[in-house]
This record gives structure tokens, sequence and C-alpha cells, in this order.
């Protein structure tokens, strides 16, 4: 119960009541369906859509439009947001086809703008760009390797991790919980980071591989994976180790873990559909998607696999075992479009008030949860999304032709104010 005056709901809930049914009414042209691995952020948008378009009646959302004075700068300036957003993208874009044009078109340019506000040395040494054979493999250990002499219980895990950024980080937390032996190597230096999570931190790849980890975890950014993969000096590792990967999207890294490891190795392609935001309160119910992509036949194999899983089961993840081509037919276009309804409300600087309501809460949390994200990640969705670009255009549509209906109502009734209403036709014009 909270008494107030009705200026002060006016300033309150006004501005945060619109923005809520605005956004709610674009989605809700869109048409979006369920899918069997809802992110958090994907089911907010669909509960949005079902509070905003089917319940309530476009007279409510009409009559806030006409009693909010700031109503028409809100839409613009969320169209101009909204314009930031795909100017960003599309500047990005040209710079990778400039590139491609110009410069050699290899996967190292489609990374090369994506750089501009990173401190960290390039991860790839330019000596090791391709995969060798295992024949040449497993150089004498040296004194790094003892972690591996020393690692002898059965039940846990040896696992390397390559890009210990932000996902990397977040989720050997729970590993080292869960008592697995930890190694992580990335473009930038995190030795302190590591310590502080119970992690040894390698700053170069062949030192991190000579410890023989069972599994190689690449949490690197979607358009870094294939440099970095190409770069990773395999003929140190353990014959059939198993590689796993945490990509958004899947059927690249899948493509790319077959073409480039050697058959020997195991591959798990995985997407645990949550974030250090989403997920900072633990994974219960989260969905999780896996594709034993190639997993060798073997007891120990097997075993080790499932260990893997295991972590994640034993959080109480959702486990969906899916092919990687249907987890992108379900998930490119829904984290598509929850990014980029996050980014966009992000430009908007939205505060929380005193009377939020349950729909603006779930735009306040979703900003919330993608603004932690790096804009390489969206990047990445967007690129990697056949989609994108129609995706793109239906949310302009949507929101173009929201505006198109306000603005017919309000002219409606100005021109029978006009012609028909009002004798003072001068005072109606003004
Ligand atoms: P990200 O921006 O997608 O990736 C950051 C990681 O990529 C860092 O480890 C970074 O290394 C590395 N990296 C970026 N550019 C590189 C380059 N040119 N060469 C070498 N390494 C490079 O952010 P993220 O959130 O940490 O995501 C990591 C992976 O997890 C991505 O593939 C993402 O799709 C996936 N994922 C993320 C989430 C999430 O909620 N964040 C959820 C599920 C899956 P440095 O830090 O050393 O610079």
């Amino acid at each position: 119960m909270m008494e107030m005056s009705c200026a002060e709901h006016h300033n309150y809930a006004a501005a945060s009541q619109f923005i809520t049914l605005t956004v709610g009414r674009v989605l809700g042209a869109l048409k979006l369906e369920s899918t069997p691995i809802n992110t958090t952020g994907y089911e907010a948008l669909l509960g949005l859509v079902e509070n905003t378009s089917s319940g309530d009646s476009f007279d409510l959302y009409y009559e806030l439009f006409m009693h909010h004075e700031n109503a028409l700068e809100i839409l613009e300036r969320l169209g101009l947001a909204f314009d930031a957003l795909k100017n960003q993208l599309f500047g990005y874009l040209h710079q990778f086809v400039g590139n491609q044009l110009f410069g050699n078109g290899n996967a190292d340019k489609v990374a090369a703008p994506l750089q501009e506000d990173q401190n960290g040395t390039a991860l790839v040494s330019s000596s090791t760009s391709k995969a060798m054979g295992w024949q040449n493999a497993a150089q004498p250990q040296d004194h790094k390797a003892q972690i591996s002499d020393r690692f002898v219980d059965k039940s846990r895990l040896k696992i390397a991790i390559v890009g210990f950024g932000n996902f990397g980080q977040f989720l050997a937390k729970t590993m080292v919980r869960q008592g697995h032996l930890v190694l992580a190597y990335s473009r930038s230096d995190y030795p302190n980071v590591a310590q502080k999570l119970g992690v040894s931190y390698f700053s170069n790849a062949e030192d991190l591989f000579e410890n023989r980890p069972e599994v190689v975890l690449i949490c690197t950014s979607i358009l870094s994976t294939e440099k970095v993969l190409r770069s990773l000096p395999l003929q140190r590792l353990k014959k059939n180790t198993l590689f796993v990967d945490v990509l958004s999207v899947k059927e690249f890294p899948r493509n790319l873990l077959l073409q480039n490891l050697p058959l020997d190795c195991d591959i798990l392609c995985t997407h645990p559909m949550f974030g250090p935001e989403s997920g900072k309160n633990g994974w219960n119910g989260l969905p999780f998607v896996y594709d034993k992509v190639r997993v060798g036949g073997d007891e120990s194999r097997v075993s080790r696999c499932n260990k893997f899983l295991d972590i994640f089961a034993r959080e109480g993840c959702k486990m969906v075992e899916m092919s990687c081509a249907e987890h992108d037919m379900h998930a490119a276009e829904s984290q598509f479009i929850t990014h980029t309804v996050g980014r966009v409300l992000g430009k908007l600087g939205l505060k929380s008030t005193a009377v939020d309501t349950n729909g603006y809460k779930t735009l306040l949390s979703l900003v919330e949860t993608t603004a932690g994200d790096s804009f390489d990640l969206y990047y990445g969705l967007f690129l990697y999304n056949m989609n994108a670009m129609e995706q793109l255009k239906m949310l302009d549509m949507a929101f173009e032709s929201l505006k198109k209906q306000l603005f017919r109502r309000l002219h409606g009734v100005i021109h029978n104010q006009i012609f028909e209403e009002t004798p003072d036709k001068s005072q109606v014009m003004q």
C-alpha cells in the first residue's frame, strides 16, 4: 500500500508505463513463439507480450499516450536508440566487408574491429597457425605438469579453459567449487583473477597443454574462435582429449571443431543458456543444451563426457540434448531479439521508480542481463543468425506501424474537433 498524490503518481508511472506498453506492443507484432530452450530473458519478453498486447486494449495505450506530455519524446528516443544500435552493427559489418574486399578476408579480419576497446595482446602466435598431427605429440612434461601427477581423483576432471573472459571465469567458479582442477589461458593476462578463483593460470597455450588436460573448454568469443582454435598447439595434448565449446551459436563451432581437430579427439558442443547475470543465483532449472558430436565408444571416453555434463546436471540445469542445427533453429532468433531489445532499452537509461509495474521490472532486468554481455557477443549473434537483418527490419516495421496507429487516431480526433465539435477552430489548430 502506497499513499501518494496523483501528481507524484504521474511523475513516477507515466513514462515507465508508456515505455513498457510500447515495447510489449512492438514485440507483440512480431508474433514471438516459445521454444523448448527459452532463456530467462526471452521468457520475460514473452511474458511482457502476453501482459501488454493480449490483455490491455489499444484504448488504454492510447490514453497513456495522450495524457503523458513526454510520450512523443519517448517514442522519439526509442527510435533513436534503435537507430544507434543498428548503426553500430552496420558499422562493424561495413568494416568486416571492407576487410574482406581490401584485406586478406581471413578469419583474423572478422575480429579486427572488435578489438578496439580490448587491451590484451593477441592470443594467436603466428608461428602456430595450423593444428599439427598427433604423431608429433607429447613432449616430456616440464615442471608445470606436476599438477597432472598430483591429480589422481578419478571422479574429478582436469579442465583447461581457453578464453578466460566474463563467461570463462563464471563457469570456472562452479567447476572449482565442485572440486575439478581448472587451468586457464586467455589472450589477456588474468593471473590475479585466476588465483582468487582457485584456477591455475598460464600465459601461453603451450604450457597449458603440457599439463595434459582431459577436457579443453573453448570459451572464446564467437568471432575469435576460429583464429584461436587454429593457433592451439594440439600436438601437446593427450591423444583423445575431449573438446567442449560453449558458444552461443552451435552449427558454426561444430563445423569448426570437426574440420580442425584430429579424428582422435572427442567433441561435445554445448550452450549453457544463461550468463553471469541470469545465473548469478544458481543454475537450477536453467537450460543447458548439448550435442555429443563425436564421442569415442570406449568406456573411459563416454564416462569423461558424462562427467563433464554432470557439472551442469548437478547444479540442477534443465539438460536438453539436441543437435546443433536444431539449437540454432530455436535459439538464433530468440537470442538476437532479446539482446536487441535489451540493448535498445539500455541506451534509454531507464531507472527504477517507487511504483514499478511487473512489466517495467521485466524491462529493467532485461537491460541488466544484457548490459553485462560484450558487444562482441551480440555482434556474433547478429553475424551468425541468417535472419538477423530480417528481424531488425521486422522490429523497425512493428515500431513504425505502432506509431502510425497512434498518430492516425490522434489525427482522427483532431480532425473531428476541427470540423465537427469545436466552435473556435483556430484554438485547436494552435
Ligand atoms: P565474449 O566477448 O563473447 O568473449 C570473450 C572471450 O573471448 C574472452 O575470453 C576474450 O579473451 C576472448 N577473445 C575475444 N577476442 C579475441 C581474440 N581476437 N583473440 C583471442 N581471444 C579473444 O564474452 P563472454 O561473455 O566471455 O563469452 C564467451 C563465450 O561464451 C562466447 O562464445 C559466448 O557466445 C558464450 N556464452 C556466453 C554467455 C554469456 O552470458 N556471457 C552465455 C552462454 C555462452 P580476453 O578476455 O583474454 O581478451
